[in-house]
């Protein structure tokens, strides 16, 4: 278990921002700035866990989670999804849970907050790695 995170957001703030502290507290982005190349690098790359964005240019964060789940590569069927969103309307968080997101986070973003989930996922699953 590694500690690579894609990051799939098509603002290039946050970008930056996931970037620079997620770098700072030890972990590798990958970047895709939109719903099928983010698909197309977590088919064919080690990722870890996913940082995902609902408002996307092509295809939105729920249909690119839904996609994951169904993917051949087996592993995504279970690689921690986190949503983090501006498009924070009543119903969406369920929405991303019912597409097979875990977490589901508004923006602003609370980076300690974003810090201790990512951390729990990636602990989570290196306990269950053997
Ligand atoms: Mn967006």
């Amino acid at each position: 278990m590694g500690n690579i995170i894609l990051c799939i957001e098509d603002n290039p703030d946050n970008t930056l921002l996931f970037k620079r502290v997620l770098e700072a507290a030890g972990y590798k982005i990958r970047h895709a700035k939109n719903g099928l190349d983010g698909i197309a690098v977590a088919e064919s790359e080690e990722i870890d866990l996913i940082l995902l964005d609902i408002n996307l240019p092509d295809i939105d964060g729920y249909e690119v989670a839904r996609r994951l789940r169904k993917s051949a590569k087996i592993s995504l069927a279970k690689i921690p999804i986190i949503v983090v969103t501006a498009n924070a309307l009543k119903g969406d968080a369920q929405k991303a849970l019912d597409a097979g997101c875990n977490l589901y986070l508004s923006k602003p973003i609370d980076i300690h907050a974003l810090w201790s989930h990512i951390d729990s996922f990636v602990h989570l699953s290196n306990g269950l790695e053997i």
